[in-house]
């Protein structure tokens, strides 16, 4: 299905305890990546409103955090209904606004779904646990939510970033606070909306849009406990420090460079798909796009592969548009720099052509570049673009070698028939999450998502179980009621 643009421009305020606030510190545009034309407006808050948020959400989250997680969860469940209501809708508009396909964008709400499945499961699953430790005394554990937490998200995934952290921070009673980016803030109405019409408290959900401004604020208001983050490295750096240094906690994931490892007893046909779909999936917007292909000795019928899918994408319909003009003159200007340095343009995205009717919008082809030199920026930078650079390496070790060079750590996948070598892969990688003849290696829930090193300041993941502990407290309780009078050294 191709993407409809919204007729009219939809404008995206602030909702400030249950209620939808006109900001008063100005109402930039919001252009779509497709055509350039604009399709909304946010606005932004001023301090006083953003004081105003945070105080709301601080004491709707008191009798949110009491309402027993069976009662939430049953909101979460009308949250899910409803979700799945409007997929189509939020699909368009969400690909409108960030430049996605629209089978992109629903498979990136449906991913967010499955978050809210697993945090469904909570009310089951999570139960603390208790033991007679001595006699007559017990220990037990119970998880207790944090109070006010926020969470900042990017613009490459509208719904799906949010929503990985949205349904367990509200399953576990928190009050949730979210400043989506600035360049997609029309799927955050969508979404705000449809917890509304769940049920959800007044308070316990704000939106407050804006940048840099909004940001400090939010990290720096007493009421907010903990901070999660998803975006580039740069920021996710600033916010870390930033909410660190106020004694809060801090979960904050940056950007990737990822490395495809192509040995050549690999079977072509399924890694030349699984390489093109990685590195143009999402018109390589993605942190877990396959960036550089680590080519391992002979493997050019695996690259024609490559070659052969890449080429019959057909923009519009196969792959997206780029989120800016900026962002598409980067690109060019990343490969003219590849190009003049002696890479080899195996396919040459500076010159496809925009879609009919679309002529203003960031478009670029896929693109790849062979020979590019260890330690150069095609091999080094986050591009995040449809731009896969292959270096040539003349075995495993040398590739090994390159993919711990790099300062990300967020995703390194293998494509081989050996078992053996892609369990060496599994082990070198300094990554957080590996694939084995998968492109993007992106775990399921209830696995949790996190990558390493320049990828992720903070401690857990984000998502699955290893996220529970970073959302919430856990309370430790030891208790007798026994009144005999014998003493030992827990006495
Ligand atoms: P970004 O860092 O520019 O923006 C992320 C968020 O931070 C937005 O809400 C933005 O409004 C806000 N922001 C921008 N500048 C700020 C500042 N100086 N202080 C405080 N907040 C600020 O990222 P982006 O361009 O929206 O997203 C793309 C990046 O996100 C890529 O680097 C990509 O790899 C990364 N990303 C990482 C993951 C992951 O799981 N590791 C997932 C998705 C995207």
């Amino acid at each position: 299905m191709q993407t409809i643009l919204p007729v009219e421009p939809v404008i995206c305020h602030n909702l400030i305890n249950g209620e939808w606030v006109k900001g008063e510190g100005g109402q930039p545009d919001v252009f779509s990546p497709y055509n350039g034309k604009k399709i909304g407006e946010v606005s932004l808050p001023s301090p006083n409103q953003i004081e105003i948020a945070l105080q709301a959400a601080a004491e709707a989250q008191v009798s949110w955090g009491k309402t027993p997680i069976k009662e939430r969860s049953q909101i979460l469940f009308n949250f899910r209904n409803i979700l799945l209501r409007d997929l189509d809708q939020i699909s368009h508009l969400k690909s409108s606004e960030c430049g996605k396909t629209f089978a992109e964008a629903r498979a990136g709400l449906m991913k967010g779904i499955e978050v809210l499945e697993f945090a469904l499961s909570l009310q089951n699953l999570d139960l603390g646990g208790k033991l007679e430790v001595s006699r007559g005394v017990t220990c037990e554990y119970r998880r207790e939510p944090l109070g006010v937490i926020a969470n900042i998200t990017p613009f490459n995934f509208p719904a799906m970033v949010p929503m990985w952290t949205i349904p367990i921070c509200l399953a576990l009673g928190n009050a949730y606070v979210w400043k989506p980016s600035d360049k997609t803030p029309l799927t955050a109405l969508r979404i705000a909306n449809a917890l509304l019409e769940a049920g959800l408290p007044k308070g316990v959900f704000t939106v407050l849009h804006g940048g840099a401004f909004t940001v400090d604020a939010i990290i720096d208001h007493p009421a907010v406990k903990a901070i999660g983050f998803v975006g580039s490295t740069k920021v996710a750096k600033i916010v870390y420090q930033r909410g660190t240094q106020l004694g809060k906690r801090v979960l904050a994931l940056g950007g990737a460079k990822n490395h495809i490892v192509l040995l050549p007893d690999a079977n072509a046909e399924l890694s030349g798909i699984g390489i093109s779909d990685s590195f143009t999936g999402c018109a390589g917007q993605r942190c877990m796009a396959a960036s550089v292909l680590l080519a391992v000795g002979d493997v050019d019928r695996h690259i024609q592969k490559v070659i052969a899918r890449a080429s019959s994408m057909e923009l519009g319909k196969d792959m997206g548009a780029l989120i800016t003009k900026s962002q598409k003159d980067f690109l060019v200007d990343a490969i003219d720099k590849a190009e003049k340095a002696g890479a080899k343009i195996l396919l040459d995205g500076r010159k496809a052509k925009a879609p009919a009717g679309m002529e203003d919008g960031n478009w670029i082809g896929p693109t790849i570049l062979d020979d590019i030199q260890v330690g150069s920026e095609a091999a080094t930078v986050e591009l995040f673009g449809p731009i896969l650079s292959i270096v040539r390496c003349k075995d495993i070790s040398e590739a090994m070698k390159i993919e711990n060079s790099v300062e990300y750590g967020n995703a390194c996948s293998v494509f081989t028939s050996s078992g053996p070598l892609a369990d060496r892969v599994v082990r070198e990688a300094s990554t957080g999450m590996v694939g084995v003849n998968i492109g993007v290696p992106v775990p399921r829930e209830p696995f949790s998502f996190g990558g390493i090193n320049a990828s992720k300041f903070g401690h857990g993941d984000i998502t699955g179980h290893h996220s529970l502990d970073f959302w919430s407290n856990v309370k430790k309780i030891t208790t007798k009621w026994e009144t005999q009078a014998d003493s030992n050294w827990m006495s």
